[in-house]
């Protein structure tokens, strides 16, 4: 039976009650007994890209110090650690490491900040989607690892946490050519149940203390929940977390394809430390991406994979804020955006509505755009 803390803290300035949450939570977990001196703990972060604290973007790095305080204390190597999106270089990481606050975290807490880019193969045996992928040699080489991810909505998985905070194992551009062959948010959704089963995160943590909402991961609207989430499996955390915000489990593919996989059980958790429903959360604006639950349970394979390539959302490039990075077109799985006169142009009609264009976007600049036919069978 899982077991799921929460806890109330307001806002970023209590450290003092972040350290005692994050020190209580671990000293209750599975982890804490299997410690031991000179251990290599990757705190796998959530650095998705050149963002402040403050944007709501990254897991905070308060968070993180406060974290690495603890397995420094037990004497271990600690390493805080992501592949965020574009080029996976020293370059790109200083940028993302001092735009994010992780400099001042790992100077904080006697933490190391991961230059390492290497990566290698793996086969898990169990992979039901990739049997074979590249994870960052950092991460492959920990002796635990911990998912410390942010509570967010997310244009294609509806919510990002704890186990989708583990596709920043794969290496930089590498991801973009995954979620090509992957196509669907089903298929995406299996493997990263397939990263996870291959990492198996040793403790979660959700920041949600500053959470984001609609149009996430990236440029979505700041939501202050003031809540603190830890759990020894990432998907009871992952649960909680939507539970919390009231979007729905069938909405959320990592979710409800590892339950049919027998990964995990929702009726099995058991949440300590706060009584969240008594918050009375209002429920996250969701993501303008497709809602494709009106659709009969039993609609053959075939004719969904139609409706839903008909239906899908699109994006839709705004170039007054267009500010010519390029960032979309470089992490385009489907290479379907062009650059003319400096501004992108997508074909649509080899979109696949993965919507890393509007993720990785430093400008918002890239609309999600529901299609109408979608709107008015709603
Ligand atoms: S244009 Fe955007 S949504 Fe379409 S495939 Fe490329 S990155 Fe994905
Ligand atoms: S749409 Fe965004 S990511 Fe693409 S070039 Fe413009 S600013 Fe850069």
């Amino acid at each position: 039976m899982g077991k799921v803390q929460l806890t109330k803290i307001e806002s970023y300035n209590n450290i003092d009650m972040i350290q005692t949450s994050i020190n209580s939570m671990l000293d209750n977990s599975l982890l804490s007994k299997k410690l031991f001196d000179g251990a290599k703990v990757v705190i796998k972060t959530n650095l998705l890209m050149k963002k402040k604290p403050e944007q709501a973007v990254t897991t905070h790095p308060i968070i993180i110090e406060c974290l690495a305080n603890y397995f420094v204390k037990y004497n271990c190597e600690v390493i805080i650690a992501d592949s965020p999106a574009g080029p996976f270089t020293k370059t790109s990481l200083e940028g993302i490491y001092e735009a994010s606050g992780m400099v001042k975290a790992a100077q904080n807490s006697g933490a190391t900040l991961n230059y390492n880019v290497s990566f290698s193969e793996v086969s898990p045996s169990d992979s039901m989607r990739l049997k074979t992928f590249n994870v960052i040699d950092v991460v492959k080489n920990a002796d635990f690892v911990i998912s410390a991810a942010k509570l967010k909505t997310h244009g294609m998985m509806t919510f990002t946490g704890a186990v989708k905070n583990l596709f920043g194992v794969i290496p930089g551009l590498i991801k973009a050519e995954y979620h090509f062959k992957l196509m669907n948010e089903e298929n995406f959704a299996h493997h990263l149940i397939d990263i996870e089963r291959y990492i198996k995160p040793d403790y979660s943590i959700i920041d949600g203390i500053e959470a984001m909402e609609g149009n996430g991961p990236s440029n979505g609207i700041k939501r202050n929940l003031g809540v603190l989430i830890g759990a020894d499996n990432a998907y009871e955390a992952d649960f909680i977390a939507c539970d919390l915000v009231s979007i729905a489990f069938k909405l959320v593919p990592t979710l409800y394809l590892a339950e049919s996989r027998n990964i995990f059980n929702k009726n099995e958790i058991v949440v300590e430390g706060l009584d969240y429903k008594a918050l009375n959360i209002a429920p996250f604006k969701l993501p303008d991406s497709v809602d494709l639950t009106f659709l009969p349970k039993k609609t053959p394979a075939k004719l969904k994979e139609i409706i839903i390539k008909k239906l899908k959302a699109k994006p839709e490039f705004v170039h007054s804020k267009c500010i010519s990075c390029g960032h979309c077109k470089r992490n385009c799985p489907a290479n379907v955006i062009s650059m003319v006169e400096n501004k992108p142009v997508v074909n649509l009609k080899d979109c696949i509505s993965c919507f890393c264009c509007h993720e990785v976007c430093p400008a918002d600049a890239v609309n999600i755009k529901k299609s109408l036919l979608l709107k008015l069978l709603k």
